[in-house]
């Protein structure tokens, strides 16, 4: 952005100076030279302040673009306030478990903690007819529980899926 204010700058002060110079002209052929040199200043201005304005879009397209990730980063971390990474089950997988203190009447479920890690939030949906395989539905992470097996852990502060 300097770059392109100081290339205007100095073609502005090319147009004064020949500005200034047209007055102390002293014959018609000598003016008319001078004007076209005028002539040519006031493009090359044009084109310089052209130039200025696409380069001041581009920075309020990067504000924009910057302003949004700030509100996607804000979201997500109010989002991701509301699960707790937990060991799950026997076979010692991992989920991110929704914390009943954060539900606010959302149906239980569990969310993939790979994809949770790359700020996605992909639910882990049950596979099989007895519904103990859950599998991330973007990635494909799985997770075997059975709620009926007494071998699980049933973690007071994470409500099991059932
Ligand atoms: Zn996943």
């Amino acid at each position: 952005m300097f770059t392109e204010i100081t290339a205007a700058y100095q073609s502005l002060s090319t147009v004064v100076q020949l500005a200034k110079t047209v007055q102390q002209a002293a014959t018609q052929v000598e003016k008319n030279e001078v004007l076209l040199g005028m002539q040519n200043a006031v493009l090359d201005l044009q084109s310089k302040m052209m130039a200025m304005h696409a380069k001041m879009d581009e920075l309020a397209e990067v504000r924009r673009a910057a302003e949004a990730k700030l509100i996607a980063y804000e979201n997500w971390n109010a989002e991701a306030e509301k699960y707790q990474l937990f060991n799950i089950g026997f076979t010692g997988r991992l989920v991110m478990a929704l914390k009943p203190s954060h539900a606010a009447g959302a149906p239980d479920h569990w969310l993939c903690p790979n994809c949770f890690e790359k700020k996605e939030k992909s639910y882990l949906n049950r596979e099989n007819a007895r519904y103990t395989e859950f599998k991330c539905i973007r990635c494909g992470y799985k997770v075997n529980y059975d709620a009926s097996d007494p071998r699980e852990i049933r973690p007071r502060e994470v409500r099991v899926l059932r």
